[in-house]
Order: C-alpha cells, then sequence, then structure tokens
C-alpha cells in the first residue's frame, strides 16, 4: 500500500514526503513541476510529472501503487494572481480537486488529507480562530480553498472518502536536516524574504503596513515550522486509518509575531541590524491571524516541537545559504 502525495514536489509537499518516507512509508508522489522542483523529492518515491487533476492517470496511479491515502498539496497559492487570474485559480484549485477527489471514490480511497488555509476564516472572526469562527474568504484563492474543504465535507456524508482538512496557518522553515526547504526564487514569505536580505541576496525587507491597530503597528502572524505542520499530517493519516471521521482542523501555535517581532528575531540570528524599509500595507493583508489549535491538539494529540521563532530562522537560513551557493 502507498500514500500518494499530489504537489510533492513543492515546499510543504517535499517535507511531506521525506516524513513519509522516514517513517517507511511507501509513497508515490504526483506533481506537474509547475512551481515544484523535481530535485526536491525524497529519493526513494516514486515521481509521476502529471495533473492531480487528470482523473485517468489518478485512476492508474491508485491502482498501480495500490494507493490507501491521498495527501493533497497541489494547488496555486498566491493571493494576487487569484485575484487577476480567477479562472485559472478555479480550474487549478477547485476543479483538479474535484477530479482528484471523484478518481478516489470511484477507486475506493478511503482517507484524504486537504491542505486549506486560515484565509477562509472572515475579517472580523475573533482570534485566536477556532474552527467554528465564521468563514468569508476574499480571495479566490482563499475561496478556491473553502469550496474544496466544502466539496470534501459533501463527499464524505455521501461516500465512504473520509477526509481531513487541515487550514494552515504562516508556514516557515526548513528540514532540520537541511534536504528540502522554500525554494521558489520570487518566494513573498516574511521569513524567506527576511533571510533572503540576511544573506544580501535582497537590498532591504520591506515592512508591509505600520499603521495596523495592533501594539506596534505591524501584523500579527502565527508562524509555525513546516516539521510542526507535516506531523500534524501524520497524525491526520493515522488518525483516519484507525477509522478517525472526517474533521477540519486549524494548524498553528496559539501565538501572534508582529512583523517587526520576526525581523528582531531575524536580527538576534544574525547578529546584526535587517535592513528594512517601512512601506504600505499590501491589499487584502489582515491585520492578525493567530490559530486556536485546541481542536487538533486534543483530537489528535499533536504537540509542537518547534515552536521556537529562532529554530525556524535559523532552518530557512540554512537552505537558503545552500540555494545560490
Ligand atoms: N510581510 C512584510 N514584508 C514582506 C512579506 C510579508 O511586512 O516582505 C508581512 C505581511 O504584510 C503580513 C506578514 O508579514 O503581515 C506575513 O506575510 P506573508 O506573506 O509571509 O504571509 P501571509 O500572512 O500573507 O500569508
Amino acid at each position: 500500500m502507498s500514500i500518494l502525495v499530489t504537489g510533492g514536489a513543492g515546499y510543504i509537499g517535499s517535507h511531506m514526503v521525506y516524513a513519509l518516507q522516514d517513517r517507511g512509508e511507501a509513497v508515490v508522489v504526483l506533481d506537474n513541476l509547475s512551481t515544484g522542483v523535481r530535485g526536491l523529492v525524497a529519493p526513494g518515491a516514486a515521481f509521476v510529472e502529471g495533473e492531480a487533476g487528470d482523473a485517468a492517470l489518478v485512476r492508474r496511479l491508485i491502482a498501480e501503487h495500490r494507493v490507501e491515502a491521498v495527501i493533497h498539496f497541489a494547488g496555486s497559492i498566491v493571493v494576487p494572481e487569484s485575484v487577476a487570474q480567477p479562472l485559472r485559480y478555479y480550474a487549478n484549485n477547485v476543479v483538479a480537486s474535484r477530479a482528484l477527489i471523484e478518481a478516489c471514490v470511484h477507486a475506493g480511497v478511503g482517507a484524504f488529507i486537504f491542505s486549506s488555509t486560515a484565509t477562509v476564516y472572515a475579517v472580523e472572526a475573533k482570534q485566536p480562530l477556532s474552527e467554528e469562527e465564521p468563514k468569508a474568504p476574499i480571495s479566490p484563492y482563499a475561496r478556491s480553498k473553502l469550496m474544496t474543504e466544502w466539496m470534501l465535507e459533501d463527499t464524505s456524508r455521501a461516500h465512504g472518502l473520509r477526509a481531513m482538512s487541515l487550514r494552515y496557518f504562516n508556514v516557515a522553515g526548513a528540514d532540520p536536516q537541511g534536504r528540502t526547504g522554500q525554494s521558489t526564487p520570487q518566494a513573498t514569505h516574511l521569513i524567506k524574504r527576511a533571510a533572503q536580505v540576511a544573506l544580501g541576496r535582497v537590498p532591504h525587507l520591506d515592512i508591509f503596513g505600520t499603521d495596523y491597530p495592533t501594539p506596534d503597528g505591524t501584523g500579527i502572524r502565527d508562524y509555525i515550522h513546516v516539521s510542526d505542520l507535516v506531523a500534524a499530517h501524520l497524525l491526520a493519516l493515522d488518525a483516519l486509518r484507525a477509522g478517525a471521521e472526517s474533521a477540519t482542523y486549524n494548524v498553528g501555535y496559539g501565538r501572534g509575531l508582529s512583523v517587526r517581532e520576526v525581523v528582531r528575531g531575524v536580527e538576534a540570528v544574525i547578529g546584526r541590524p535587517l535592513p528594512v524599509r517601512e512601506s504600505p500595507r499590501r491589499a487584502g493583508d489582515p491585520p492578525v491571524l493567530i490559530s486556536d489549535p485546541s481542536r487538533i491538539k486534543s483530537a489528535l494529540n499533536w504537540q509542537p516541537r518547534h515552536d521556537d521563532l529562532a529554530e525556524i530562522v535559523r532552518s530557512a537560513l540554512e537552505w537558503e545559504r545552500g540555494l545560490n551557493a
């Protein structure tokens, strides 16, 4: 039996594949390499270049590799791009997921884990966010994720597929063993950018917005180490194998850090000031996003092991250093 990982050549997916292999699981990766990198896929995992929404291909892979569970990372993730090209996002994220889910139902695959996002919640929702807070995604990207959650909920009610949707908060850092990391050169995420600035590859870090209603005026996020996020998927997989019902979980630490706090954290690691520039708010950025992780902690016994900004920053820096070296 094996686990099918779509998007397994991407940032989070490639960490997932290593984690599965580390505990002896057989893995098959399906990735179209649009943003993924072949070299990030763990040696030993079967690799197929193709679309997660290619139902015929997926059905063949399920049969050939005796797939018992699917972990679905493949998709487009850039919010402003989704605003400019909504139909591409609905095709790539919703239509492709629909085909993948249908292939699973037809083939009798019983377990499905889906990468969702903290941006499904309403901007006015109460922080820290419990899973029950109102949903009102504002970008096509976030809507495409919530639509897929709904497809999974409806499908699991009607068919034998049990699904877990994990709503990621701000994922950062890299594999502690240095085997994979965030490799998209144009990545816009704060800790990735800060690492690029720290290494002198980018002249300065923009602080997007200093007039938010937060203690120091900058945006607050719940930054979570990619290894802890991947561990949540392993627990979800174990729970589904043991017969757990479908569920949705927030995955974040439950504490917020402002942009300035992250900057100070990076400065502490590198031992010198980070060149920053105060810039206007970025369109669509909410002031605060913090997880209430109570549900995943009690239901899946998820216990963060890398809840430490310095560790996250060090691993991101280490990976970044190796990238263009
Ligand atoms: N941010 C920033 N400068 C950057 C990138 C991000 O000030 O170069 C801020 C952004 O406005 C937000 C936080 O850092 O408050 C996290 O942004 P990121 O893009 O990492 O993740 P998002 O929360 O948008 O998914």
